[in-house]
């Protein structure tokens, strides 16, 4: 059985920052991803939004880390030459009874160490997007945008450059605890058995499932996992705004909101769709539900200028009507097993968060470089 210092199970953009940092702090660390390529999952079926911060309990981890990631990623961008662009959101209350609820995001945002949000009324937003309707807005000027495959490209990078190795077709079956560290059983193209004395779950829907089937780890650690799925919908032809725009958040979701990419294209979603299966279809049905919320905000949307995009599926730690829980980065404090950590629940703002999550990650394991 080979030996190694360290394994991060999952290639998506939050495992591929957790071997970049273990990677730099010195550690031979290696990736074991199920999927032909990398961030095949949820990190290439969401929004591609920097967050600033705004919606998340204060004092939660989401909070804490998506106000610390924003700086990081915009910084990371910057110095590693990640196509991203601080384009800015607009939140519209589309009634009057909404305006209770955007003045709670203004003051938890506030809370939350996002200081720089401005309150508009519809006057001051109507030069910005002339096509919005509403009766009042914030502005988050420190929203951006950002190329996530490029992201991944780059963490790998730096993480190779450091010794790291990504391993493709590499699914853990399973794992057990030893006196030596934790055994993993590796499938897929080239099954093998590796001893690691460190290893990350990072496998995101897949996470409670891989933790399952660790022997020696309590399944009473383990939490229950429910799919979110959220639908997007693509604009054919010409896209009126120039910044985000969403409107109030809704159970389980920030709303069916405008996201530009940085080809300038926009798409709408995502939606709230909780399945139990995991399908990425997007069915046509569903046009009416995007017709309706996006006409709230912008009238203007022409019949059949929206057409089935993708989705994305939330990996949820709570169901239908039940709050909803923080990220949970659980290691050895937590669950008893030396030198393991599970990541659980990492649905958004995970990609804004990647790079202090990998911060977190490290120091429960004890990596202090
Ligand atoms: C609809 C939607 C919109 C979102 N929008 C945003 C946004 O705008 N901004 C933002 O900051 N965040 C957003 N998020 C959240 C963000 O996308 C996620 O937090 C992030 O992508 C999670 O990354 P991950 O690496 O944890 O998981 P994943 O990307 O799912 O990666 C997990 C990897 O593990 C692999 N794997 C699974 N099982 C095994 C196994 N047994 N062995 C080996 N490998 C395995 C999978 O193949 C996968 O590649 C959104 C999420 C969704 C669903």
């Amino acid at each position: 059985m080979d030996r190694v210092e360290a394994v991060v199970i999952g290639a998506g953009v939050v495992g591929l920052a957790v071997a970049r940092r273990l990677a730099m702090a010195g550690l031979e660390t290696i990736i074991l991803e199920s999927q032909p390529i990398i961030g095949s999952e949820t990190s290439s079926r969401n929004s591609e939004v920097i967050h600033a911060g705004i919606y998340y309990p204060t004092g939660s981890l989401r909070a804490e880390l998506c106000v610390a990631g924003k700086q990081a990623l915009y910084a990371y961008c910057a110095s590693h030459g990640v196509p991203h662009a601080r384009i800015g959101k607009l939140i519209v209350a589309t009634s009057e009874a909404e305006i209770a609820g955007l003045k709670g995001l203004a003051a938890k945002a506030e809370a939350n160490g996002v200081h720089d949000l401005v309150w508009l009324t519809p006057e001051e937003v109507k030069p910005l997007e002339p096509e919005i309707f509403c009766v009042a807005a914030l502005l988050s000027p420190s929203t951006g945008i950002i190329d996530s495959h490029q992201l991944m490209l780059a963490y790998q990078g730096d993480a190779e450059a450091q010794g790291a190795m990504l391993a493709v077709q590499a699914p853990v079956a399973a794992a057990e605890v030893t006196g030596e560290g934790i055994a993993l059983d590796v499938g897929g193209a080239a099954p093998m058995q590796l001893m690691a004395r460190l290893v990350v779950n990072s496998a995101g829907l897949d996470a409670p499932a891989v933790a399952r089937r660790i022997q020696g780890l309590s399944p009473a650690t383990v939490p229950q996992e429910w799919l979110a799925k959220g639908n997007y919908y693509v604009l054919q032809g010409r896209v009126p705004f120039r910044r985000l725009i969403y409107p109030m958040p809704e159970p389980g979701g920030l709303g069916v909101h405008v996201t530009l990419d940085l080809g300038g294209q926009a798409r709408f979603g995502p939606d709230v769709e909780w399945v139990t299966v995991r399908d990425y279809t997007v069915d046509p049905k569903r046009a009416d539900s995007f017709y309706a919320a996006v006409r709230r905000y912008w009238p203007g949307l022409p019949d059949g200028a929206i057409q089935p995009g993708y989705a994305g599926i939330r990996p949820k730690l709570h169901g239908p009507g039940q709050p909803a829980p923080d990220f949970v980065i659980q290691g050895p404090a937590a669950h008893g097993v030396p030198g393991l950590v599970n990541l659980y629940g990492i649905e958004s703002p995970g990609l804004t968060c990647s790079l202090p999550i990998a911060d977190r990650v490290a120091r429960e394991l004890g990596v202090n470089q």
